[in-house]
């Protein structure tokens, strides 16, 4: 089912409320222990959702006014954002986390019918209407939520973001190649196919563990003869 603004705002307010609890009890040792993400601690996901909370401001900034302004000036600014939190006290950042996003939701609060279908260009170079915007958001607030590993996980995301997830993120794999999956929930429901090499492998899991697995925050579960689920790369 198509999602609809409406959708991604209320999937992005409570993504922002699942991120700031579970920063909440993060202290500079938390903040600096390493997340689920290659190579990043938690300070460095906090921080890159601030970061991508200011570069959404910029596009909604666009909308609103006509005036041009990217996400990011460059590669580089976007990896400093990645990089600030890190050298910020807990109390700063978990602030940064907060008011970044309460200026974004203020932005969006404001823009008009007309100033919602703005067209804006996203930091990989795709022309896309304002109202992408919110669901840019949603799904960095629910995933990279998870990836604080401070206990939130995937089950407390809502089916119908799931779903919409899961096709956001089968697109993106199936334009890229990679191995041909058959996603499958045990009690029927929506699945997904994975176009690519041989035979697809079949994968049958509930819907968060699924979206978890497509992610590549999971290694999925194994199928019947304990083969292990085709490996996939990160993704966001
Ligand atoms: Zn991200």
């Amino acid at each position: 089912m198509a999602r609809t603004l409406d959708d991604a705002r209320r999937w992005t307010a409570l993504g922002t409320s699942l991120v700031l609890r579970a920063a909440a009890g993060l202290d500079d040792t938390a903040y600096a222990e390493a997340a689920p993400l290659p190579g990043w601690s938690r300070a460095h996901v906090a921080s890159h959702v601030a970061a991508n909370a200011e570069a959404l401001s910029r596009l909604v900034h666009w909308a609103a006014t006509g005036e041009p302004t990217p996400m990011y000036a460059s590669p580089e600014e976007r990896a400093a954002g990645i990089a600030r939190g890190r050298a910020m006290p807990a109390a700063a950042l978990t602030g940064w986390l907060r008011e970044s996003a309460e200026a974004l939701e203020r932005g969006m609060d404001d823009l008009g019918e007309r100033q919602w279908r703005t067209e804006v260009v996203t930091a990989q170079g795709r022309t896309v209407p304002a109202t992408e915007v919110p669901w840019m958001r949603a799904r960095e607030v629910c995933v990279h939520a998870v990836d604080l590993a401070a206990g939130v996980s995937f089950a407390d995301l809502p089916d119908d973001f799931l779903a919409a997830l899961c096709d956001d993120v089968v697109a993106k794999r199936s334009a890229a190649g990679g191995p041909a999956v058959a996603l499958r929930r045990p009690a029927g429901g929506a699945g997904w196919d994975l176009p690519g090499d041989g035979e697809a492998a079949l994968v049958t899991a509930d819907l968060p563990a699924l979206a978890a697995y497509l992610t590549g925050r999971d290694a999925g579960p194994p199928a019947a003869d304990g083969t292990p689920a085709p490996a996939l790369g990160p993704w966001l």
